[in-house]
């Protein structure tokens, strides 16, 4: 598919029962954030659309659970097909939607494929299949199986929407699920992806639903009598409500939130390598990622030398169009680089040590400059609280216990990493951080095989994995007589 008809304004973009239908919702503008302009529009759905996808959801979900795993699974491959037959158009479309540099937009376009490939594998290879249970009394035998909850609402952010959605779709068609698809209101063109393909797969009609519009619609998709499960990536804001709506059902929910992750420099750290992982931890996608490390806990012994790396390294940083050559690309809309510029003038105010950028909106479009605070305190809103952006606060300590309490010590516990010479004193840090996934001398790396999930204020449950596969289904055991 060429780039000119993905970048395409799209009437049609509500997925239906199998077909493309025009949305009688408002009209939505997608908004290149290298220039602040729309580039095309898009209809979103309707409460009634809503309706009709929980439905249709459901009169297919009868079907598509006793589908025969090896099926699923060839509808599965399908989608990591699809996504890589279109994958020159989709870069191109994140890099205009999202503001990507282009080797991020071709990472997203991998991770999502392989998702849905490792989702395959998985089911093919028996893991729906639980073991037989050994019972305490000879006269029963014992088995669990893993069933599908039913209809699944999936809402997603922007942030990387190509892949926070795989992450669900996957393990929820992959268990037996059908799915109710709510992109974010900010990057709906790159999901349409998912309809698309799933026409050309001759995935049955119902399976798949994909609903345009504002939280209003994702709120309509938890209320649909049919939905079974649903599955949220956002911000605790939303998290919390969402949680509160499905409540209201006791339904069961899956929650990917914020973070404040921390990356931990130990004494014996090589200086340029953690400045890498330092930079990328917090630049990659503009710091618009959950689990950005977006606090520098740094031992007092090599913070010096740390930050005059990360200086001159800043330095050479080339912020801008993502068409062009550069290293980190605008915020994806203006509302986040607003509230970005709002943490800036905090900063000013408070007086923090700025070691670089700080000084506002670069335009036209959504720019912000790669910015570091240093000796932050721990009351600031800026040590304590998600900014989703390319700020980094930065504190010193003396010695490796306190460097793990001061990363504890946070409502959040997404990731962290932890950066250190001696492998071994390395991983015993980061056995001792409580966050659902820590990478020790590297960053941000995330394969479909690994879980990923938050501990305390960063979410409930886990997606990828097994753990992945687990957030979409019930475990049912069978008592037989033997
Ligand atoms: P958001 O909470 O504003 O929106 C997320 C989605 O929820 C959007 O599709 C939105 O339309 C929808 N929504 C809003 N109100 C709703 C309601 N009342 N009912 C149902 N749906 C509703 O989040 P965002 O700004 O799009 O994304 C940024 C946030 O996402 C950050 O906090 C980031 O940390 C988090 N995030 C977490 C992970 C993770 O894996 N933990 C991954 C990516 C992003």
């Amino acid at each position: 598919m060429s780039v000119a008809e993905m970048i395409e304004t799209r009437t049609d973009a509500v997925f239906l029962n199998g077909r493309f239908h025009a949305g009688k919702g408002a009209l939505r503008d997608a908004v290149n954030p290298a220039t602040g302009e729309a580039f095309a529009r898009f209809a979103t759905a309707t409460p009634g659309d809503v309706t009709a996808a929980a439905e249709s959801a459901e009169r297919a979900f009868g079907t598509w659970r006793r589908l025969p795993v090896a099926e699923r699974a060839r509808f599965l491959r399908g989608f990591a097909e699809g996504l890589d037959a279109r994958r020159d158009a989709l870069i191109e479309l994140q890099m205009r939607n999202n503001g990507k540099p282009r080797f991020e937009a071709e990472i997203d376009l991998g991770d999502a494929a392989a998702c849905f490939r490792y989702y395959a594998d998985l089911i093919e290879g028996g893991a729906l299949d639980r073991d037989r249970v050994v019972l305490p009394d000879d006269g029963f035998t014992g088995r669990q199986v893993l069933e599908p909850y039913g209809p699944a609402a999936l809402i997603v952010p922007w942030n990387f929407p190509l892949v926070t959605t795989a992450w669900k779709l996957a393990p929820a068609l992959a268990a037996g699920c059908t799915a109710l698809l709510k992109p974010s209101e900010f990057t709906t063109l790159a999901e349409l992806v998912y309809g698309e393909i799933a026409q050309e797969i001759g995935l049955p009609d119902g399976v798949l639903s994909i609903l345009p519009g504002e939280g209003a619609i994702g709120a309509a998709m938890l209320d649909a009598p049919q939905v079974r499960k649903a599955s949220f990536t956002g911000s605790n804001a939303t998290g919390a409500r969402i949680m509160g709506a499905a409540a209201n059902r006791l339904l069961p929910v899956s929650l990917e939130l914020g973070g404040k992750s921390p990356i931990v420099v130990l004494s014996d750290a090589d200086i340029e390598t953690a400045a890498e992982l330092v930079c990328g931890g917090i630049f990659f996608n503009a710091g618009q990622i959950c689990s950005a490390t977006s606090r520098l806990i740094v031992d007092e012994a090599i913070a010096d030398d740390l930050i005059a790396a990360l200086r001159a390294r800043i330095r050479k940083m080339a912020v801008g169009d993502p068409r062009g050559e550069i290293d980190m690309g605008p915020l994806t809309t203006m509302a986040q680089r607003d509230k970005v510029l709002g943490y800036l003038l905090a900063a000013r105010s408070e007086g923090l040590d700025c070691l670089c950028g700080g000084t506002g909106a670069l335009g036209p479009g959504f720019f912000i400059e790669p910015t570091v605070y240093l000796d932050v305190p721990e009351t600031s809103a800026l040590w304590r609280e998600e900014i989703f952006g390319p700020v980094l606060s930065v504190r010193r300590v003396k010695g490796d216990e306190a460097a793990i309490a001061l990363a504890n010590a946070t409502d959040y516990g997404l990731a962290a990493t932890v950066v250190g010479g001696d492998p071994a004193r390395a991983n015993a840090v980061a056995d001792r951080i409580d966050a659902g996934h820590v990478w020790v001398n590297t960053m941000q790396i995330i394969f479909p095989e690994t879980s990923w999930g938050g501990f305390k204020a960063s979410g409930i449950g886990r997606e990828l994995g097994f753990g992945g596969l687990q957030g979409y289904a019930a475990l049912k055991h069978i008592t037989t007589p033997a």
